[in-house]
This record gives C-alpha cells, structure tokens and sequence, in this order.
C-alpha cells in the first residue's frame, strides 16, 4: 500500500513538473545552453527575452538541484533588472544568485557577484556603506584568485566612490593599486576611468603636471573609443560622459591656475559632450522605453503564469486531495471487507467450536443422565438388595430370641451367617467400585508367593461351596520359580470373584486355575490366568452386559447368591493393570474367563523353597496374643475367634495398658486397632518398637487398607488386617507374621 501511495506522489510530481515545463519550448535543451542564449539575448539588450530563457532555466535548474547553474541563471536575471533601473529586484536576485554561488562553491561567479551587489548598493544613500564593504569583498576574493581584471574592478569603483565624496585620500588607497595593477590588454574604459579619477586626484592634491597628464590620457581613450564603430550607443555615450567629465576637470585646472580663457573653453566642451552624451541617452532611452515594454510584457506573463501555476496547484491540489481520499475510501473499504471475511472466518470456527462444545456437552448430559438413572437404579437395587437380608436378618434373631427348639436353632444361626456374610460382601463390593471409579485405587508393589496366593483362595472358597461338590485343579507353570512382586490383594480379590463364580455356577463339576508364562525376561514375567468351568455356561445374550456395573444386581435367577457386581469389579482391577479380561462360554458347557498381567521377579530363585515353607497350615498352633482395642464387643469376638484355634489371648484397653503389658509378659503377636483414646495404635507402636523389635504388631482396624497401610508399616507395624475379615485370611496373616519371626 505504502509504494502504491510512493508512486502515485511521484507520478503526480512528474506530471506537474511537466506541466510548468511544457510552457518553455526549451525541454530538450541543457541548462548551460538557457544560461549562454540568457547571455546572448542581454547583450542584444533584449532583456524580456533573456528573462524569459533565464526562468526557463531556472525550473530545469531547480528541478536538478543545480546550484552552481541557478548561481549564474539569477545572476543574469539581477543583471537585467538593473540594466532597466529596477534596483530592487536586482539587489534581490543577486542576493539569491549570491547564496547558490557559496553554497556551490563558486568562487568567480561570487567575486563578480560581490561586485555587482556593491555597484547597486552604493547607488542608494541608505545602502552606500554596505556597497562599499561588498567592493572590498570583492577585491579581497579577486586576489584570492589572482585575477587581475577582476582586482582592478572594485579598486575602481572605490576610488571613484571617495572621489565623489572628496576623500581623496581613501581615494588614493584603491588607485595607487590599481594603477600598478593595470597592463596592456586592460579595456580602454578601465584605462580611461582610472585616468580620469588620477587626475582628479592630482588636481585635488595640487600636483597640477600629474593631472594634466593623467586627464590627457583620459581625453585621448575616449576621444578614440566615441568614433570606434565597434561600440554601441551605450558606449559611446558612456566614453562622452567620461569625455566631458575629463573637460570638467580640465576646465577646473585652467581655473585653479587662473587661466579663465583655457578654463572656460574647456567648461564649453564638457557641456558639447554632455550634450552629445546626452542625445546617444536619448536614443538609449527611447530604445529603454521598448525594453521596459518587453519587460513589462515579460512581467506580466510572468504573473499571468504564476496564477495559471497557483490555479494548476490548486487543481493538482485538488486532485491529490480526491485521490488520496480515494486512496483512503478505498483503503477503509479494503480493511472492512478484511475485517468482514476475519470475522466470516472467525465466526465459522466458533461455530465449529460451539457445535463440537454441543456436542460433547450433549454428550456429557447423555453421560450424566445414564449415570444418574444408572445410579438410581442402583440405589433401588442395593436397597433392594440389602433389605432382603436385612430382613432375614431380623426375622431370624426374633425366631431365635422366641427360644426354638435346638435342632432348629443351629439352622437358624446359619441363616443369619449367610445373610450377615452376603450384606458384608455386597458392602465390600460396592465400596470397592466407588473406590476404583473415583480413582482412588493405586496399585501396591509386595512381594508375594502365587502358588501359595491360589492354593489359598481355592482352599477358602472350595469350603464354602462344598455342597456342589466340584473338583478344583489348580496348574501353575513350572517356569514361574520365584515370587512376584506386584499388587498381591487386586489379584487376589480377580482370583476370589472368578474362582467365585466359576464355584457357584458349577455343580458336580470341575473348575480348573491355569497360570501359563506366555513370556519371561531377565526381571519380569508375562503371565496367563485362565479359570475354567465345566458348569451352566452364560447365554449369548448375557454374555455382552455380564462385566457392566450393577447390571447382574438383578440376577434373574435367584438360585444363586450374589451381588451382580463382582465382574465389574474384575474387569476394573484388570483394566488398572493396563489389560483387559476375555470370556468364552457355552450353555450347559461351561465358561472360561481368562487375562493376562505381568508382575515383576521378586526374589532369586534359591529363596523360594524357603517362602514356600511359610505355607503354613490354619489352626495348628498355640500362640500368646495381645489384643489392644478399646471396643469391649470387638474384644470378645477378636478373642472368642482366636480361643476356638486354640490361641491364648489378652486385652490392653489403650495404647498406655498395651505398652505396659509389653514390658512385663511375653507374647508372640500383637493385634492392634488404631483408632483408640488416649494412645492410638500408631503412637503406641512407635513406643513399643524403642523397646521390641521383633514382635509382629498386626493393626486391626475398620480405616480402609490403602488409608492406612503405608502410615502403619512406616511406625513399625508388620502387617494390616481390615474389619470385618475373613476368617481364613485372619488366620493366616496371624500365621505368616508369627512364623517369619520363629525362622529368623
Ligand atoms: P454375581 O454376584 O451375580 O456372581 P458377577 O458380576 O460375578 O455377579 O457375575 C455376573 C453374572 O455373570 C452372574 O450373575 C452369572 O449370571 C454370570 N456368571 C459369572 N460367572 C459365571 C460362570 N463361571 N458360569 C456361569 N455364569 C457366570
């Protein structure tokens, strides 16, 4: 945009140029050709002529930044106006003429011009002392250049100067040089001039010899030079002008000699002269009077061109307005659409943005809806769930509390086992989901023994479901010969809820517990876990929704126990080990779930015969245990289930009782609850552990296992317990921490 405005400046500075230069004929000629033809036409005293080609120079000068031309081209302009007595336009282009010769350097042209300025100022009282200055400014330039034609010149003049004004002394300053200075080929006026005004000053010194000679010689230049054809009239009534002026002085000699008779026939030829002076004036004058016409003329086309100039400016002006106004409209209208198709533009992309937010907000309604009529119904079924056994709950305890007969009372009891044992597992359940879901489940990394880990689950669970009567076989690759290190209690609650299952829907059947190695490296295992089952199998059409959350709550077949939500929950746990769980299942033949999770070598190979060897068998041994819980109820159950497998238990109400009791009897195992007056479990162990270091502190304790787990190992707890527990894995923790300390 910038360069489009640059060019169209230019292109209106050219074309208005041309314009001012299409009024001289003179386009194609050079500047110096315009001054030499100025120079021409001024001697051949046509002056408007010379003017005009001198202003025509002048443009192309100025448009060429010719200082050293515009020097001269004013020069001729100032020399012509006082050529025709207009002294102040003369004074005012030598001026101008004055300033382009310094700034160009030209030191001739500025020497002449000194001169010429002088000549027009010391005409005028006012401006006489400045003339004078210039004529010495003059001279001074002169014999810096060493030009003596030029020296001669202001020399003159100021001689002549003080003569008029009777100095004659200063007179004598500038004469006395200039006589020196004059020689051969020096011009007759010059010759003359000088002649003359060293006569006068001879007569005013009254060295009357020397002035007679000097007139003399005066009279005869000029009595040669008014019969040379060669001059013109100006000339010729310049040489009589001197002519009678050297009679005037003549005249005055005779006079100052009292020779009256010489001195008036010499007064009679300065007025014959003045008269014939006066009539080559007279013919200057008249030929004046033309000049003054064409300068007039010139004048006035001068002044017609510059309004016509000022009219184009103004039109140019104009012009240059109503383009740069079109410039800027057209501008305003360019930045407008810009701005226009931006906003098109922008408002597409927002509009991409709005419909893709819709739609995710669309998305997340569908989300939140779903969640929330998922929720719901999940309400209504946990309710649902938990009322039914809540209800056999109480019905029963009233039956029981209404003193049955015996035989009745053990089924009973039984009854309100199971139902307490299903509300603790659906509880479980849900908690365990909630937790996965808000992402609050971490992966632990212990070490731990896989085949002890199975042969555990498969123990508890195959006594609970004794009654289908199936055979478990459990075959663990031959390859996996060292613990794992991994999260032992995810895999364990997969193993529990498939192993569970596959118990459950299988009746006079077989279940098999495959671990495969698919592939081994130098510190880790991939593992296969397959659980198969030669029982019910899953209908096709079940088989898609069988891992959704809450979705088998509603088990249509009520035959069976469950919560509906343990293979939800596998299929989160597996999906926390980045993997995923698969299925096949046939009606009637049976069902296989299998997945595969790698876990980390814990050990080197020669330590596991020695884990194997903690394996050690639930109920056989009789150990001193200190319970610490300030729960009186808890105390009884903790203690009655540990007296039935033969355990000799005591009771600490608080941390302080625990730690005192410590001090003074020996006990193979504490079991400690950690929220407790006074003294809690941790603070407790902290002090215990200053004292005893080896006995295994277990804590016992409703707080959930990942809460805890880390604070209880850091003050010096061996292991952790969750209540309620079950009674196998209760035993065996008990079990497992006793032993690592016997085989230390
Ligand atoms: P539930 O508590 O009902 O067992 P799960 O989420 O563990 O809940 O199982 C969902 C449903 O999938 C079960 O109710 C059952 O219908 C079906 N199912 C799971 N495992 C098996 C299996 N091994 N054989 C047959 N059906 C199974």
């Amino acid at each position: 945009m910038k360069n489009f405005i640059k060019h169209i400046t230019l292109l209106l500075l050219v074309s208005f140029t041309q314009i001012l230069q299409s009024q001289s004929s003179l386009i194609s000629d050079s500047i110096q050709t315009y001054i030499e033809k100025a120079e021409k036409l001024q001697e051949e005293y046509k002056y408007g002529q010379s003017l005009e080609i001198a202003k025509a120079a002048l443009q192309n000068a100025k448009y060429n930044n010719d200082d050293k031309s515009l020097g001269y081209i004013y020069n001729i302009i100032a020399k012509n106006y006082e050529i025709n007595e207009n002294d102040k336009k003369a004074r005012g282009n030598y001026r101008k003429a004055l300033t382009y010769a310094r700034s160009s350097k030209s030191k001739v042209l500025e020497t002449d011009l000194y001169n010429s300025l002088a000549r027009v100022y010391t005409k005028h009282n006012l401006t006489r002392a400045k003339g004078v200055t210039y004529y010495k400014q003059s001279y001074e330039y002169a014999i810096k250049l060493n030009d003596t034609a030029r020296m001669i010149r202001p020399l003159l003049n100021l001689g002549e100067y003080y003569i008029s004004r009777s100095d004659f002394d200063s007179a004598y300053e500038y004469l006395a040089p200039a006589r020196e200075l004059i020689y051969e080929n020096s011009s007759n006026l010059v010759k003359t001039k000088l002649s003359g005004l060293l006569g006068k000053y001879f007569l005013n010194i009254r060295d009357y010899e020397k002035a007679e000679e000097y007139i003399d010689e005066a009279i005869s230049y000029s009595l040669g030079e008014t019969k040379n054809k060669n001059n013109n009239d100006e000339l010729i009534s310049t040489y009589f002008e001197e002519l009678a002026s050297s009679y005037e002085t003549k005249s005055e000699l005779y006079r100052k000699q009292q020779d009256y008779q010489k001195a008036y026939y010499y007064q009679k030829r300065q007025f014959q002269n003045i008269l014939k002076a006066k009539d080559f004036k007279k013919l200057i004058e008249l030929q004046r009077a033309n000049i003054k016409y064409e300068v007039d003329q010139y004048e006035e086309k001068i002044k017609k061109a510059e309004s016509e100039k000022k009219e184009s400016v103004a039109k140019v002006a104009k012009w240059k307005i109503s383009i740069i106004l079109g410039i800027i409209l057209i501008l305003i209208s360019l930045a407008f659409l810009i701005s226009a198709y931006k906003n098109n533009i922008q408002k597409k992309r927002l509009n991409g943005v709005l419909i893709e937010k819709n739609r995710e907000l669309i998305s997340a309604k569908e989300t939140a809806e779903q969640v929330s009529t998922l929720k719901s119904q999940f309400i209504s079924t946990v309710s649902h769930e938990l009322r039914t056994p809540l209800y056999g709950v109480i019905g029963l305890t009233s039956l029981l509390m209404e003193n049955p007969e015996e035989k009745k009372k053990s089924e009973y009891l039984e009854s309100l086992k199971f139902s307490g044992d299903y509300l603790l597992a659906l509880i479980n359940d849900v908690l365990q989901l909630s937790k996965i879901e808000t992402n609050e489940v971490t992966l632990e990394k212990v070490s731990f023994d896989l085949r002890s880990l199975i042969e555990g689950i498969v123990n508890s669970l195959h006594t609970k479901q004794k009654s289908n009567n199936n055979t478990v076989h459990i075959d663990i690759d031959k390859k996996i010969n060292t613990t794992l290190l991994g999260d032992s209690v995810r895999l364990s609650q997969i193993l529990i809820n498939l192993i569970g299952n596959a118990l459950k829907f299988t009746k006079d059947g077989n279940i098999w517990v495959y671990v495969k190695c698919l592939d081994q490296k130098e510190d880790k295992y991939v593992l296969r876990f397959i659980v198969r089952d030669d029982g019910i199998g899953i209908p096709k059409s079940k088989q898609q929704s069988i891992f959704d959350n809450f979705a088998q709550v509603k088990n249509e077949n009520q035959e069976y126990e469950g919560t509906g939500l343990g293979l939800a929950i596998v299929k989160k746990l597996i999906h926390l080990h980045k993997s995923d769980i698969k299925m096949e299942s046939k009606e009637g033949k049976g069902s296989e779930f299998y997945f595969d999770l790698s876990y980390e070598k814990a050990v080197k190979e020669q330590e596991i015969s020695l884990q194997a060897g903690e394996n050690i068998s639930v109920g056989t041994s009789n150990f001193n245990v200190l319970i610490v819980d300030d729960n009186k109820i808890n105390q009884i159950v903790t203690k009655n289930i540990l007296k039935k497998k033969g355990y000799t238990c005591n009771i600490a109400s608080n941390g302080m009782d625990a730690i005192k009791m410590l001090k003074v009897e020996k006990f193979d195992l504490v079991l400690m609850d950690i929220n407790m007056p006074e003294m809690n479990g941790l603070e407790a162990t902290k002090v215990i552990r200053t004292f005893n270091t080896h006995i295994p502190i277990i804590a016992l304790t409703a707080v959930e296992e990942g809460e805890i787990r880390n604070q209880a190992l850091a003050v010096g707890m061996n292991d952790v317990i969750i209540k309620p527990y079950d009674t196998q894995q209760f035993f065996q923790t008990i079990m497992r921490n006793i032993s690592k300390v016997k085989m230390a």
